[in-house]
């Protein structure tokens, strides 16, 4: 098919001065794009990428990134700074905020980016949005989960998807993700987009992530569960359990409502 002929080599990202091993297969205007390990740790990015990159004809409009493949190769979440944490980037800063740059520069024109992530916490999957713009509820509509994390600014401001408008994370736990489910639910996303399919629109619970539970805060002993509200703190944690994080208990979400999706 024509778009195959424009698959895109490494070679232009050898001819950049600050290359960085940035892997991008696809067309140069994607629909959709794939990008695995912005945190280097995070293998399921990388499996998806593997799996994809061979069958690239059958998803026309579809392209891949391989985000921080030199922390990949180190199974480490980053090298100088944590690249999720490091948009819009800097020519001139460190590996990650380089790094950044030239990634956000790539996916830009991409209508829908889809930027996937493994978690040490209880949940098997999870949509994380940074706007609820006519995009990401095209993506958060072909997810089946009832809970929709949703970043508010400034929390979201140096994430990849807090820069675009049809960006969402896709978070699945490290052992769900071994099994054969999560590829079957970013492959349904993926062909729905392609396709221009939705899924009969459902009641979502949508967290409002606007801060972070300090370790210093005193958490009663049992009882915490992720989207459930602590009581004594009127939050509803997000992503506790997560062992990246070594500073917080969890993210926090102050407020929930119900939006049909
Ligand atoms: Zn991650």
């Amino acid at each position: 098919m024509l778009w195959c002929a424009l698959v895109v080599s490494l070679g232009d990202e050898f001819a950049h001065p600050f290359f960085l091993l940035m892997k991008y297969l696809g067309p140069p205007n994607p629909l959709i794009t794939l990008v695995g390990c912005l945190h280097g740790d995070e293998t399921l990015g990388r499996d998806l990428f593997e799996h994809y990159s061979d069958r690239l004809a059958a998803y026309p409009g579809l392209a891949l990134v391989l985000a921080n493949e030199p922390a990949m190769v180190l199974n480490k979440r980053f090298i100088e700074t944590d690249l999720n944490r490091s948009f819009p980037g800097h020519p001139e800063g460190s590996q990650e905020e380089r790094l950044a740059a030239q990634l956000l520069a790539r996916v830009r024109s991409s209508r829908y980016v889809l930027d996937i992530h493994n978690t040490t916490t209880d949940i098997d999957a999870v949509p994380i949005a940074t706007n609820l713009s006519d995009e990401s509820r095209r993506i958060i509509n072909l997810f089946p989960t009832h809970e929709v994390a949703l970043i508010e600014p400034p929390l979201a401001g140096r994430s990849l998807i807090g820069q675009l408008t049809g960006g969402v994370s896709l978070e699945f736990n490290f052992d769900f993700a071994r099994g054969e489910e999560a590829l079957k639910l970013v492959d349904h996303v993926i062909v729905g987009l392609i396709q221009n399919q939705k899924d009969p629109a459902r009641e979502r619970s949508i967290f409002h992530v606007t801060g972070s539970i300090p370790k210093s805060t005193k958490l009663p002993e049992h009882g915490i569960r992720n989207f459930e509200l602590i009581e004594e703190l009127g939050v509803y944690p997000f992503l506790y359990g997560e062992r990246s994080y070594p500073d917080i208990h969890a993210l926090a979400a102050t407020s929930k409502t119900i939006e049909v999706i």
